[in-house]
């Protein structure tokens, strides 16, 4: 186990999280976390709060966000973390984004309507505290009987690859890794199976990326095997970036049915040079660990 316990993919109500962002930094605390990421969806509405919850808990917390690059066939998630104060013009463009997930929730109502159910929009705005993501739309397709759980919302009518499905991401990846690299932070490709391609597609794709400022690859995760975590290392290495750690923290009973404790790595874990290597990077990280 690394010296310094980090956890840089967390998500609270401010999106599809269940915990309030100071139930999510408490948690991190009893768990001896010393340093979190809170990384909505598409949101840093919040990362106050979190802070706040940081300073009295006395867990550094860094301003973080993931953002839904465009990509038409899976999911491309972005995981970036900014300098504290984030500055404002980044700041600003993050409402356009929360008002890009507003006009998809939308589209996506719409589109199960035009497929018959009577699922309204106050339904599935009610659903959510603030940016809206399908798990909201699944709650309020269980409530209005269309479906009986979440993942059967998902198969039936929300997944990737069914009828009601809207993609996320309305922003080319390359103008999120720019505008995050001006902001002053950098990057790290989440979860990149959910790009659902093959390893040579894969390497030329994180190499473009990388070609306009990807810093880093998700390479650690709970849920993942230690295989695909050496594949992801080795892919970072082959492109000179960094890797990053996150639990994709939601929920306590997604937590124990997707095997993602908060602040763990899985198998075999990240090293304390990986840990070092981050932390230089990582604006602010060492500031906030030593405050
Ligand atoms: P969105 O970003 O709004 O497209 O929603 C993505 C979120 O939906 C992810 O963070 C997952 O937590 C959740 N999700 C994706 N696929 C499924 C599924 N098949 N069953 C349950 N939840 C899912
Ligand atoms: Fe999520
Ligand atoms: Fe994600
Ligand atoms: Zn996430």
């Amino acid at each position: 186990m690394p010296s310094t316990l980090i956890d840089l993919h967390m998500h609270s109500t401010s999106s599809d999280g269940k915990l309030s962002p100071t139930a999510v930094v408490q948690l991190a605390a009893e768990r001896d976390v010393d340093l979190i990421a809170l990384t909505d969806h598409d949101t840093l509405r919040g990362v106050e709060e979190a802070q706040a919850a940081g300073r009295e808990h006395g867990v550094a917390v860094l301003p973080g966000i993931e953002l839904s690059g465009r990509y038409p066939d899976g999911q491309c998630h972005l995981l970036a973390w900014l300098p504290d104060p984030i500055p404002a013009a980044f700041l600003d463009w993050t409402h356009v984004k929360e008002r890009d997930r507003e006009t998809r929730a939308r589209e996506m109502v719409e589109r199960l309507q035009r497929l018959g159910l009577e699922l309204t929009w106050d339904d599935v705005r009610a659903a959510a505290e603030f940016n809206i993501g399908r798990p909201h739309v699944a709650d309020a397709l269980v409530k209005t009987g269309a479906a009986t759980s979440r993942k059967d919302a998902f198969e039936r009518w929300i997944g990737n690859d069914s009828p009601g499905y809207v993609p996320s991401g309305k922003t080319e990846p390359a103008e999120i890794i720019e505008r995050v690299v001006e902001a002053g932070g950098i990057i790290s490709l989440a979860h990149p199976y959910s790009l659902k391609l093959d390893p040579a597609a894969l390497d030329a794709y994180v190499q473009r990326l990388a070609d306009v400022g990807l810093c880093a690859i998700e390479a650690h995760r709970p849920d993942q095997d230690a295989a695909t975590q050496a594949a992801y290392h080795a892919l970072a290495k082959r492109h000179g970036l960094l890797v990053t750690t996150g639990s994709d923290f939601h929920d306590r009973e997604r937590e124990e049915a997707r095997l993602r404790p908060l602040g763990r790595s899985g198998s075999p874990g990240i090293s304390d040079d990986d840990v070092e290597a981050l932390l230089s990077r990582l604006p602010g990280a060492r500031d906030a660990l030593a405050g």
